[in-house]
C-alpha cells in the first residue's frame, strides 16, 4: 500500500510550527523507548524519540537492570561501558524471617555472564544509551517534547502532535510507537484500554543513609502486617515499605512516628536510621498496579512497555520487560521499517501483531507469578501480626536443584528471554 503523502498543511496547521518527518516515531523515553530508538537506529530506521521531561532524572524508578539486559547489552557490545558507570550488585535476596535467612532468589544459581542485579541510576542508563543511539546520523532525541495528539488519516496513526517551550510541532511517521509508561497519553488516545488487576498493595520509598560495615546487595524482611526491602546504592539505602492497598491516608493520620514504629520493629537494626526520614515529603508513594492491554497495535501504531503492561513490583521486572519488548519489537519491525522507508510504503499490521504475539506469552506468565507471590505470600504477611516463617515445603523445594532455581531464573530472564539480531 502507498503511504499517504505527509501534506504540509494538517486540520491544525495554524497552531503546528513545522512538519517533521520520520519512519518512527518513539513517544517516551523511558528504558523501553530508548533502547528501541537506539536497536531502530543501529539497523538504519530513521528514529524520532520524544521524552516531555527536560531531562533523564529520575527519583525512586526502577534503577534495576537484570542478567537479562546486561546479556543484551553484552549483545551490542556495550556491556562493559556500561558497567564502568557507578553502580552496585545484588546477587542475591535473603529475607531474615522467623525461622532464619531465606534465600529464594540466588543468581549464581543461573546461568549467565552476569548473575546480578545492576542497581545503577536509570539518569546514567538512559544517558548512556540515547549517547549511543545519537552517533546514529539517523537518530533525533526530543526532550521537553510533550505529546498532546495523534496525527490520524482514515483510521490510520500517522504520527503526533507534541508540545514545547515554542509551541506545537508534528512528527509525521510509519509507525508511532507509545512507550510512554503506565499512565500512556497515546494509549488512551488510540484507545486502548488495558486490562486491571489490582493487587493488594501499595509502597512507599525513601531514602536511608547507610554507614560503614552496611551490608551491600538487597535486604529484606517480611512479618508484623509490613514487608520493607532496602537496595544498596552506594551512598544511600532505597527503602521500600510495603502497606496494604489504599492505607497511605491512615498511616499519614496517624503520623510519621508509625512509620518510624513499623519499620524499627521489622528491622531494628536500622532503627535510628529511619528517624531521618521526618517529613512525608521524603516519602514517594508507588500505588502498585498490574495490567495488561488486550491489544498492543492499531493501524500505523504499537504499545510497548509499561504502556503495554504495567508490571508489579514484585521482582522488580519492569525494565527487563520493557527493554525485551524494545528488543523483539526491534527484531519483527527493522526489516519492514526500512522497507516502508525506502519505498514510501505503510507498515503492514501483521508485523505489529507478531511483536504483541512474541511478548505476550512472556508477560503474562510472569504477572501469573507476581500475582501467585502477591496472593499467597505478601496479601497473607501484611493481614498478619506474626513474623514471617516461610512453609517448609518451599523452603525444601527452593533447596532442589533445578526446580529450586526457577524463581531465580524466571526473575533473571523470565520465560523466552529476547535476544538482539
Ligand atoms: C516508584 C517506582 C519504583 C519502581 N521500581 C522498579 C524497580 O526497582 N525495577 C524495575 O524493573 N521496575 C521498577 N519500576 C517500574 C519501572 O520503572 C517501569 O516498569 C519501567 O520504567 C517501564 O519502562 P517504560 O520505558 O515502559 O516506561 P517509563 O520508564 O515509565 O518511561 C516512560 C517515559 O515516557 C515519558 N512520557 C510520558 N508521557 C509522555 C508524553 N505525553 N510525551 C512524551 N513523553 C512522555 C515519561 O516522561 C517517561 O520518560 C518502578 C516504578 C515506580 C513508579
Amino acid at each position: 500500500m502507498q503511504a499517504a503523502r505527509p501534506q504540509e498543511a494538517s486540520q491544525t496547521a495554524g497552531a503546528v510550527r513545522d512538519v517533521s518527518r520520520t519512519t518512527c516515531c518513539i513517544v517516551g523515553g523511558g528504558p523501553g523507548g530508548a533502547v528501541l530508538g537506539l536497536l531502530l537506529a543501529r539497523a538504519g530506521v530513521d528514529v524520532t524519540l520524544l521524552e516531555a521531561h527536560p531531562d533523564f532524572d529520575r527519583e525512586f524508578r526502577g534503577d534495576t537492570l537484570h542478567p537479562s539486559v546486561m546479556e543484551i547489552m553484552d549483545q551490542l557490545g556495550l556491556a562493559g561501558r556500561l558497567l564502568e558507570l557507578r553502580h552496585t550488585e545484588a546477587r542475591s535476596f535473603t529475607l531474615q524471617t522467623a525461622s532464619g535467612p531465606f534465600t529464594p532468589i540466588d543468581f549464581s544459581r543461573v546461568k549467565t555472564k552476569f548473575p546480578y542485579i545492576t542497581l545503577m541510576p536509570q539518569t546514567s542508563f538512559l544517558q548512556f544509551i540515547t549517547g549511543e543511539a545519537g552517533r546514529y546520523p539517523n537518530f533525533r532525541l526530543v526532550m521537553e517534547a510533550r505529546v498532546r495528539e495523534l496525527v490520524e488519516e482514515g483510521g490510520v496513526v500517522r504520527g503526533v502532535r507534541y508540545e514545547s517551550e515554542d509551541g506545537t510541532h508534528e512528527v509525521r511517521a510509519v509507525l508511532t510507537v507509545g512507550a510512554d509508561g503506565r499512565g500512556s497519553r497515546v494509549r488512551r488516545l488510540a484507545g486502548l484500554e488495558p486490562a486491571k488487576t489490582s493487587p493488594p498493595m501499595d509502597v512507599l520509598w525513601f531514602k536511608l543513609p547507610r554507614e560503614e560495615g552496611d551490608p551491600g546487595g538487597l535486604v529484606g524482611r517480611f512479618g508484623r502486617g509490613h514487608v520493607a526491602v532496602m537496595l544498596d546504592r552506594q551512598d544511600y539505602w532505597q527503602a521500600g515499605y510495603v502497606i496494604p492497598k489504599g492505607t497511605f491516608p491512615e498511616l499519614r493520620r496517624e503520623g510519621i512516628e508509625s512509620l518510624h514504629r513499623g519499620f524499627a520493629e521489622l528491622i531494628p537494626e536500622y532503627a535510628d536510621r529511619i528517624e531521618h526520614v521526618r517529613d512525608w515529603k521524603q516519602a514517594s508513594l508507588l500505588s502498585v498496579e498490574s495490567s495488561i492491554c488486550p491489544r498492543w497495535y492499531g493501524p500505523g501504531l504499537l504499545l510497548i512497555g509499561d504502556a503495554a503492561h504495567v508490571m508489579s513490583p514484585v521482582g522488580g521486572v519492569g525494565i527487563n520487560y520493557a527493554i525485551q519488548d524494545a528488543v523483539a519489537a526491534a527484531n519483527v519491525l527493522s526489516g519492514p521499517l526500512k522497507v516502508s522507508q525506502e519505498r514510501l510504503v505503510d507498515l503492514d499490521v501483521k508485523h505489529l501483531r507478531a511483536v504483541q504475539r512474541r511478548r505476550e506469552l512472556p508477560t503474562r506468565v510472569i504477572q501469573r507469578f507476581q500475582t501467585l507471590i502477591q496472593h499467597r505470600v505478601l496479601a497473607p504477611t501484611l493481614r498478619s501480626n506474626e513474623p514471617f516463617a516461610p512453609p517448609l515445603f518451599l523452603r525444601l523445594l527452593l533447596r532442589a536443584p533445578i526446580v529450586g532455581s526457577l524463581p531465580s531464573r524466571l526473575i533473571a530472564f523470565g520465560l523466552w528471554p529476547a535476544r538482539v539480531r
